[in-house]
């Protein structure tokens, strides 16, 4: 059978990467080494599907400029679809300073650029993209206004939709959190959506009750290096992370996020998608960078068997 359709919608930004020893206190000047990665939560999941052997959509602004350039080369080599992305004239695209320090952990600071100025028409038109029984991914860096009218669509397009409440921002409207079949939180997303405090899975429980409550059919908040917890109204389980040496936590849930959406595109059943997309994420902590730390099916399967 073929995979199900699978279209993301979010930022894409050029990741300005500081390695430093450790990360640094306010006043503080440090010594690092920069690199610069391709990034955005949106494309980063939407590469992390592509790697795995889907064709995905995506939807992104970029500037007509150098760094737009060279993150559409990155979607394109990694086997995006580029159709629906605007590249607008005069804008410029996002960026991201990025600090990882020697034990994986890291910083982030974001210049949303052209990712800022998604309207509720433009995301219209790129849902014409959507095909036929997909399952849609949404990140919260688009504008809320654009999301609200993206998962309003869901009444006339029948799609399935993953959203990645991250960064978390007011404002999505009570039918739009209806619309969500799955909403995905790390741990302070978690919190903030919710006040429960998540350091453990009797946290993640508590507050995948509170997630459920605003709407979503299933809550799927990921804990760092414990897991991922699971919960809709028939079934909650927790899965442990695959413990591996960590180099680099950047885009780990993006990581997540897109394994899991390209595993349901593949039919999995939701707790073998969940496990998939936990080795994805692992492999994903033991390089640096955002894109290019997604691994390839093959790599996933090696680390799996
Ligand atoms: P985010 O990157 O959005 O903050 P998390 O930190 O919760 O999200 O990480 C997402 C997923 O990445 C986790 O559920 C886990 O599968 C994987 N992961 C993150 N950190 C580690 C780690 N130290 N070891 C193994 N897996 C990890």
């Amino acid at each position: 059978m073929s995979p199900r359709p699978l279209m993301f919608f979010g930022t894409t930004n050029l990741d300005l990467c500081f390695n430093v020893e450790r990360l640094p206190t306010p006043g503080e000047s440090l010594m690092g080494s920069l690199k610069q990665n391709a990034g955005g939560k949106g494309a980063n999941q939407a590469v992390a599907a592509a790697r795995l052997g889907l064709r995905p959509s995506f939807y992104t602004r970029l500037g007509d400029d150098d760094a737009g350039r060279s993150l559409l080369q990155a979607l394109r080599e990694a086997g995006v679809r580029l159709d629906a992305i605007e590249v607008c004239p005069g804008e410029i695209s996002g960026s991201a300073l990025v600090l990882v320090g020697d034990d994986g952990s890291n910083m982030i600071v974001i210049d949303p650029g052209a990712n800022a100025n998604v309207t509720p028409s433009m995301v219209e038109k790129a849902a014409e993209f959507i095909e036929r029984d997909a399952i849609v991914v949404a990140e919260m860096g688009m504008p809320v206004p654009a999301l609200n009218h993206l998962f309003a669509l869901k009444s006339v397009k029948e799609f399935d939709l993953i959203f990645n409440p991250a960064p978390v921002r007011a404002g999505l409207s009570p039918a739009a959190w209806r619309s969500v079949d799955f909403v995905t939180p790390n741990q302070t997303e978690a919190f903030e959506l919710t006040g429960v405090e998540v350091h453990d899975f009797d946290g993640a429980a508590h507050a995948a009750g509170k997630l459920l409550d605003l709407g979503p059919k299933a809550a799927l908040i990921t804990l760092g290096a414990q897991g991922a917890y699971y919960a809709d109204a028939s079934a909650t389980f927790a899965l442990r992370a695959f413990p591996v040496k960590v180099v680099d936590t950047t885009a780990a849930g993006d990581a997540f996020n897109g394994a899991f959406a390209a595993s349901l595109a593949h039919r999995l059943p939701i707790r073998e998608a969940i496990k998939k997309a936990l080795a994805v994420a692992a492999l994903c902590v033991t390089r640096r960078g955002a894109q290019r730390s997604m691994p390839s099916s093959w790599a996933v399967d090696e680390f799996l068997n």
